[in-house]
């Protein structure tokens, strides 16, 4: 039997190819592990498999990837088992964005994402768990019950995509597509020992992704290495015509270049290799409200990478710690606007009430969770009349002299390294004051206030076998130079 939670997208194509393996032979692995664990850790929301599925059961699925590959046709993802959020559309299956809300909510419509892996034959294993609207940092906010991290269950797996990750790191699917909107695909990848990647805004078309905040949000990838994640980032990339943010990614330079008010223009192709990079470390930023164990590991990867022959610099970002809080206004800003269309009435669940407005209240009540309502009405707070100028305006403003920065920056150093979390995975129910949540984001926020790709690589474990994890940012669509970091890093044990 193969062993899943070894076996790389890479390999397992190259095996396909061959003719040493099967697709079918891969999901049935898949199905195994799902079917001998999902009960306990609450990864999938719905596994694709039974004959209700019909040509969408994952067994399915994989027989008509198999004659693909038989008649030479077949790309690097095909056959290959990959799990989707649940907040990315997949046309007549349930899209319940971890929320009560839209429990019976049907996709009507393929994301933009979820066509292009159709294309190529990829194997939609099924709806992986998370924070509800990904609002989380541990999974405990999904209105299912939270996911326990595979690596050790008394713990989180990171969030809000922490089922996408789990689903990778349990050995149910080979790689999986999460959103990202201050961290929610590089937090659970570093708890979970995974590569994770936030593309460059518009990279990625979010045409079928529920949006949380949408000047924020992008999906990516999580794999267990960063050829593995660059398969999936090259398969999901490109322009599309429903989403006016998109942008086209031609090699390593975008023909245009993101497009929301005050975004970084694209950065010039770099021609160098990766060994060569300079590679800045904002220290100042995390001298405080960091492991110690988390900080030693770093300091022993800012090693590696100058045995490997790359540039280390200590640099200066000020504003780097006004991330958080400017986060903590915009996004919530715009969660309270994408999520005023849930009233019970246009979509997801109704609770009956007096009037139509004694529903809405009634519908919203009981269908959203606790941090999803706090969220609501921060939002509708700092856009209110007498606050908008106070807060939200302000905060745009924070934005741009952000965005202004890792510019300037970027005239110095290649890339931007810290640690992806202040600590590693931590048990179920340690974060309850909602601010001591937040603070697992405070490395991952300031890449989607910028615009800008993001990745987070494994770097070892700690002294209780917990992994680490280390990112690494870049300028505006240098994505595919963040692949090779890692794979540096990997090669130099
Ligand atoms: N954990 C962060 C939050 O709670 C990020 C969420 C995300 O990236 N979707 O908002």
């Amino acid at each position: 039997m193969i062993d899943i939670k070894k076996l790389t997208i890479e390999k397992a194509g190259e095996m396909m190819r061959k003719g040493e393996l099967t697709s079918v032979d891969l999901i049935s692995a898949c199905l195994k592990n799902a079917k001998e664990k999902n009960k306990e850790l609450n990864i999938f929301l719905e596994v694709f498999s039974g004959s209700a599925y019909g040509g969408d059961d994952a067994l399915e699925q994989a027989k008509k990837a198999d004659e693909i590959i038989k008649n030479g046709k077949g790309t690097k993802l095909t056959g290959i088992p990959i799990a989707i959020k649940d907040n990315i559309l997949i046309m007549g299956h349930k899209v319940s964005s971890g929320s009560k809300i839209l429990e019976n909510y049907q996709a009507s419509y393929d994301a933009f994402v979820i066509k292009k892996l159709k294309d190529v034959g990829a194997v939609l294993m099924g709806r992986t768990n998370m924070d509800e609207f990904a609002m989380g940092s541990s999974t405990e906010n999904s209105a299912y019950g939270p996911v326990k991290n595979p690596i050790d269950p008394s713990r989180v797996p990171g969030g809000s995509s922490g089922g996408s990750a789990a689903a990778v790191a349990a050995g149910m699917a080979l790689g999986a597509l999460g959103s990202d909107t201050g961290g929610s695909i590089r937090q659970p990848a570093s708890f979970c020992g995974l590569v994770g990647m936030k593309p460059t805004y518009g990279a990625v078309s979010r045409s079928g992704l529920t949006a949380m905040s949408s000047s924020l949000d992008q999906i990516g990838p999580l794999a267990k290495t960063s050829e593995d994640a660059k398969i999936i980032f090259d398969c999901i990339i490109g322009k599309d015509e429903m989403d006016s943010t998109s942008i086209d990614f031609v090699g390593e330079s975008f023909s245009s270049g993101p497009r929301f008010s005050g975004a970084p223009t694209p950065a010039r192709p770099f021609r160098k290799a990766s060994a060569n990079f300079v590679i800045g470390v904002p220290r100042d930023f995390f001298k405080e409200g960091i492991d110690s164990e988390v900080l030693q590991n770093f300091n022993k990867t800012v090693e590696k990478l100058k045995n490997k022959g790359y540039k280390i610099k200590d640099v200066v970002m000020p504003l780097l710690k006004y991330s958080l809080p400017i986060y903590y206004i915009i996004m919530p800003a715009e969660v309270s606007t994408n999520l005023s269309r849930l009233d019970g009435v246009r979509y997801g669940m109704r609770k009956k009430g007096e009037d139509v407005f004694d529903s809405f209240k009634k519908s919203r009540s009981v269908g959203f969770g606790s941090e999803t309502r706090r969220r609501i009405i921060l939002g509708a707070y700092v856009l209110s009349h007498g606050y908008y100028d106070a807060y939200y305006n302000k905060a745009w403003k924070v934005r741009r002299a952000i965005m202004k920065e890792y510019e300037d920056i970027f005239k110095e150093v290649n890339f931007i390294m810290t640690p992806t979390v202040p600590t590693t995975a931590f048990k179920f129910g340690e974060k309850k004051d909602p601010l001591q949540m937040y603070l697992s984001d405070i490395f991952t926020v300031s890449a989607n206030l910028a615009g800008l790709p993001s990745i987070s690589v494994p770097s070892g474990f700690s002294s209780s076998q917990l992994p680490f994890g280390v990112e690494f940012t870049g300028p505006a669509c240098s994505d595919l130079s963040l692949f090779a970091i890692e794979k540096d890093l990997r090669n130099n044990k």
